[in-house]
């Protein structure tokens, strides 16, 4: 399988970036390994590792979707200015109590908490611009 070369590369690339990277960031990065790999294959790609529970495809914090190469279980903070994702583990998020969904025909299997809000770097330069 042809595949499998190029889907290393890809994967690699998200463990690589380590930073929940978006599917755009994935191919920019795999570009110079793979030369001429289209987009599609790297979204492809991306799509079926994340369905083959290699990685796991991270919240919306933006329009995109972001791909993250820690499959166990932990949370993420989001930051609403640069769309940048943290990683947290925390016991209490994980121990939260999820509610019956059996009344929406749906089973829960996993879930994710998402903390919105300004990350450090976006907090300290707002803060440098309001005292200039
Ligand atoms: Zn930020
Ligand atoms: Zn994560």
């Amino acid at each position: 399988m042809r595949c499998t070369v190029q889907r290393r590369a890809i994967l690699e690339a998200v463990l690589d970036l380590d930073n929940h990277p978006s599917a755009e960031q994935v191919y920019e990065a795999v570009t110079p390994r793979l030369p001429g790999v289209s987009k599609t294959t790297v979204y492809r790609a991306l799509e079926s590792l994340a369905e083959l529970g290699v990685i796991t495809k991270a919240c919306h914090p933006g329009a995109v979707a972001r791909y993250d190469c820690r499959t166990e279980l932990h949370h993420h903070l989001i930051c609403l200015h640069c769309d940048s994702v943290l990683d947290i583990s925390d016991e209490r998020l994980d121990e939260l109590a999820v509610p019956d969904t059996s009344g929406f025909g749906f089973e829960v299997t996993d879930f994710r908490v998402q903390l919105r809000g300004i990350c450090r770097r976006c907090r300290e330069h707002s803060r440098r611009e309001e005292s200039t």
